[in-house]
């Protein structure tokens, strides 16, 4: 495979040249959500990087295996193992089965999932389909020491792991730090030390969801079905597992004790992980209030949107932002963003309509260079969009018969663009609308407003005011602002300030 693709590994802080064990193939993990309510916007964020990252190896040439699980038993309210299953929980307050809970919002994710462009996973696993795997992950780490049972439930034992391995090695903090933010255990806890976690807890009388086990009935901890699933699909050590980076100081750093405990050796050689989504500097998510649904934002339905916004420009906003960043959430940004999509979208459509001259002025390898250097320098997507808009440039101009381009140039550009805007990028040309069906898209509204300004112009240059005020008050009213300057008319999306409620 010839590139230099390098990952930011959260394992040993830096930057590492991409090397896969066993080429062409590639193992890929993602921890998907819990599916007890409907994803938000952050949520989305999230899997969208791991898409592209998906994308890009694959535009690479690997074959990749990308498993990203379903959570749909044992994630309790708490990281501590405490408070309800969040699924149970969600099934007795609305009085449905779980199972009903957790097909509802597995339909729903999959569904804005498609409606952001995304392709689906070589594999969907979900954790009620594997309790035994789960089971037997836990007797194997019972058998090698690293766990304890006490009254149904199983604990996996960090203090003794601790001992022979570095419990703290992804989060990069010590024992002594751990400890001093972790409340002291109570009288009543099962658990022999402050850091141990549940692998395997015993279900209460009222608990629905349970399963039979050499414990007693009970149900699996929510990091042990990541552990046991990227095993059975992936092997026993894979290249790359991925996550929100809210997950590295406990479900990662736990799915890392795990395996070991069970195998003796790191399951994963780079570990990835996406930066959070944030509303005015807040991170993104349902308790804070701020955690809009995607559904919310494609019909501009929450008190935070001006507006609703197509899902594939927004997908743009967060392209414009490197997945190790965080990204904020605003109106302003994403109307911004919104007009650089057009940009370039309208020059990917003047792409085919290009005329052909004997030699080209500028060097197109260049920006096929940018492009690659930017997405291997761990999938820098805003700096491979700018190369991307150098490109639109030059499109503008050759379209102005301000530049030339020789055939093979123009060919080189037109499957440039077409690889990195559809395959890597997962753009569409024509956008979609909030239920889903595929509209004209901004393009052609693009034109309607133009064509209304051409009339605007028309009206005015033969004074009649009446109409001129008329297509200017009528589009105001639409949120299309109208700008007239020497150069001309133009339009924007009227601008409004959030608010705060
Ligand atoms: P959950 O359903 O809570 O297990 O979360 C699913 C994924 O979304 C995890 O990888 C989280 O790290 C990620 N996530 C949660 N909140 C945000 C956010 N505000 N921005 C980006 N990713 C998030
Ligand atoms: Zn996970």
């Amino acid at each position: 495979m010839d590139h230099n693709l390098q990952l930011f590994n959260t394992l040993s802080g830096k930057k590492e040249a991409f090397k896969p064990i066993n080429p062409p193939y590639v193992g890929m993990y993602v921890c998907g959500p819990t599916v007890y309510n409907d994803v938000h916007l952050g949520n989305c964020r999230t899997f969208i990087s791991f898409d592209i990252i998906f994308r890009y190896l694959m535009h690479l040439g690997y074959k990749v295996r990308y498993v990203r699980n379903i959570t749909d038993a044992g994630h309790l309210e708490g990281d501590a193992d405490e408070g309800e299953d969040k699924i149970s929980k969600k099934a007795r307050l609305d009085k449905l089965e779980p199972m009903e809970i957790v097909q509802k919002y597995s339909l729903g994710f999959h569904e804005v999932m498609q409606k952001f462009n995304t392709l689906p996973p070589s594999i969907e696993p979900t954790a009620t389909g594997h309790i035994c795997e789960q089971i037997e992950m836990t007797k194997k780490i019972i058998e090698r020491g690293f766990a304890y049972v006490v009254n149904g439930s199983v604990y996996f034992d960090v203090e003794k792991y601790w001992k022979e391995n570095n419990y703290g090695e992804l989060s990069n903090r010590k024992m002594e730090d751990l400890l001093a933010n972790t409340r002291d255990l109570d009288g009543q806890d099962e658990k022999k030390g402050r850091l141990d976690f549940a692998l395997w807890i015993k279900a209460k009388p009222s608990h629905i969801m349970r399963w039979p086990s050499p414990w007693g009935e009970g149900f699996p901890g929510w990091h042990i079905e990541c552990s046991a699933m990227s095993t059975k699909y992936l092997g026993e050590t894979f290249d790359i597992h991925g996550g929100g980076m809210d997950l590295i100081p406990t479900h990662h750093t736990n799915e890392i004790a795990q395996n070991i405990a069970c195998s003796g050796h790191p399951p994963v050689r780079y570990w990835l992980h996406a930066n959070m989504l944030t509303v005015n500097g807040v991170r993104m998510s349902k308790s804070a209030g701020n955690g809009f649904l995607p559904g919310e934002l494609f019909e501009g339905s929450h008190p935070l949107l001006e507006k609703a916004y197509d899902p594939i420009s927004v997908k743009f906003f967060m392209l414009q932002t490197h997945y190790r960043s965080t990204l904020d959430f605003s109106n302003e940004a994403l109307q911004a963003s919104e007009k650089g999509f057009q940009r370039l979208i309208k020059a990917v459509g003047l792409l085919d309509s290009l005329k052909a001259s004997g030699t080209s002025d500028v060097d197109i390898q260049k920006i096929i260079g940018d492009t690659y250097a930017a997405m291997n320098d761990d999938f820098n997507t805003p700096l491979a969009l700018a190369a991307l808009f150098d490109g639109v440039k030059i499109i503008n101009s050759v379209n102005d018969g301000k530049l030339k381009l020789n055939a093979g140039d123009l060919e080189k550009l037109k499957s440039h663009f077409n690889h990195f805007v559809f395959d890597v990028f997962g753009l569409k040309k024509n956008l979609s609308s909030a239920d889903g069906e595929t509209q004209p898209g901004l393009l052609v509204a693009d034109g309607l407003i133009q064509l209304l300004l051409e009339l605007r112009n028309e009206a005015k240059a033969k004074k009649d005011y009446a109409a001129s005020d008329k297509i200017r008050d009528e589009l105001l009213k639409m949120g299309i602002k109208v700008v007239d300057t020497k150069a001309g008319s133009s339009w924007e999306i009227e601008k409004k300030d959030l608010t705060h409620d």
